[in-house]
């Protein structure tokens, strides 16, 4: 058989942990035999990482930038524990957020679904995608203990020097206080990249926030979203056949829990934070989650939403069996394969994108599965296997569909 060509390179970024052994077997078993491979690698482990000065990273959301797409394996985001172990000069920054900065990203986060897994919320038959918005809010405040007695105000000085002075409370007993900002751009970016995902995924786009209580704060994202949609996005909707929808934080709430799924959910930073842990748990396994950062000028990066699942690399360092989950690295890879295969028009790499999925699904639907699904499926004829046994049977599929 010859192999699929590539035109432009996929940046690589690899990872560590039991995901670093699985990133290597995916591409041996599943990659490797139909594609001529074409990658652009960054060797992102904690090691290089180290050795670079954390350059690596900054090379590898560069090269993102110039090519468009990415795949990316879990990697340490490092900590005290982690600066011992490895013996860092720094506590480095953890990638993904150094890449999201570099690339102004809205990360959307969707669960895989496979029968025998039935979400906890049983009319949920379709995915529900989560769009968080990663900048600003709670996540970049300022915070006050006030004594009783103490008058709290918000103070802007304007770039013409005058002040503008607002009472935030006179407080009789002990309190605290808090000063969140966001900024008009990055509100934009983050519409922009959910009404594109939209029109890229063919669903409507939810949005929510609390603009009848927060009249200023909330009520410009409300504003932000409505404009741009107006403005730029009506049109390519209407053509699509799909919706933009507004409500309230808390009516979208009791929506999504009626709904069937399938749209995007774009949700504010603490929002999504918050609701994506929700409905990932809701789903079945974090180990069936999709994670793709998508940036406003359209660049893309697929990865997992799990981590490097350190529990069962330190059984595999000491040679025991493992039954890790590579399905959520499976579909980062299929992700932007078929991205590739978009962009640069090869309708067979988007063609083995498509049968890589369905031989991934079709494998868990015949019951060979990893330990954690195998814990939660409801199929009778489920059977346990190892994490190299899972991506062989994968192949067997795959070679099938692409005979
Ligand atoms: P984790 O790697 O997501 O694993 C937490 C637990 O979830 C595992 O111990 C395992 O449970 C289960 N699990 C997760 N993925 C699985 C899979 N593919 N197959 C089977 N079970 C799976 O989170 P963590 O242990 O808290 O973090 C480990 C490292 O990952 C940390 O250094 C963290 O910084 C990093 N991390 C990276 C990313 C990223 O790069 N995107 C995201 C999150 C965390 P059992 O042990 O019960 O089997
Ligand atoms: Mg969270």
């Amino acid at each position: 058989m010859q192999k699929i060509q590539m035109k432009t390179p996929l940046v690589e970024m690899d990872g560590d942990e039991m995901t670093r052994v699985i990133w290597q077997q995916i591409k041996d078993i599943i990659l490797l035999p139909y594609i001529d491979l074409k990658t652009e690698y960054y060797d992102l482990g904690l090691k290089e990482r180290e050795r670079t000065k954390d350059q690596v990273t900054h090379d590898s959301a560069a090269a993102a930038k110039k090519y468009g797409v990415a795949v990316k394996c879990a990697t340490i985001t490092p900590n005290a524990a982690r600066v011992d172990e490895y013996n860092l000069t720094q506590m480095w920054k953890s990638p993904n957020g150094t890449i999201r900065a570099a690339l102004d990203g809205t990360v959307f986060r969707a669960p895989i679904l496979v029968k025998g897994v039935t979400p906890y919320i049983p009319t949920w038959t379709k995915p529900i995608t989560i769009a968080r918005h990663a900048y600003g809010d709670v996540y970049k405040n300022t915070e006050m203990v006030v004594e009783g007695g103490s008058k709290a105000e918000l103070v802007v000085t304007k770039p013409d020097g005058t002040v503008e002075k607002s009472l935030i409370h006179e407080f009789k007993g002990d309190g605290i206080i808090q000063g969140l900002h966001n900024l008009d751009d990055s509100i934009k970016s983050f519409a922009r990249a959910c009404f594109n995902f939209g029109l890229d995924t063919k669903q409507d786009v939810w949005f929510s926030s609390k603009d009848t209580i927060s009249k200023k704060y909330d009520h410009r994202f409300k504003d932000i979203f409505s404009e741009v949609f107006e403005n730029e996005y009506k049109e390519k909707f209407e053509k699509a056949g799909i919706e933009y929808f507004y409500t309230l934080i808390d009516d979208a709430v009791a929506r999504v829990i009626r709904s069937n799924g399938g749209y995007i959910w774009a949700c504010k930073n603490y929002d999504g934070d918050v609701m994506s842990d929700m409905v990932a748990t809701a789903y079945g396994s974090l180990a069936m989650m999709t994670s793709v950062l998508v940036s406003p000028d359209g660049i893309y990066e697929y990865e997992a939403a799990h981590g490097t699942v350190q529990r069962h690399y330190y059984k595999y360092l000491k040679g025991e069996e493992t039954s890790t989950n590579s399905v959520a690295t499976l579909f980062a890879w299929s992700g932007a394969l078929r991205k590739r295969g978009e962009l640069d028009g090869l309708d067979d790499l988007k063609d083995f994108a498509d049968k890589l999925e369905k031989a991934v699904i079709d494998t868990i639907e015949s019951g060979i599965m990893t330990g954690d699904l195998y814990l939660i499926s409801t199929l009778e004829n489920k059977k346990k296997v190892n994490t190299t046994e899972f991506l062989e049977a994968v192949n067997e599929n795959l070679k099938q569909l692409m005979q």
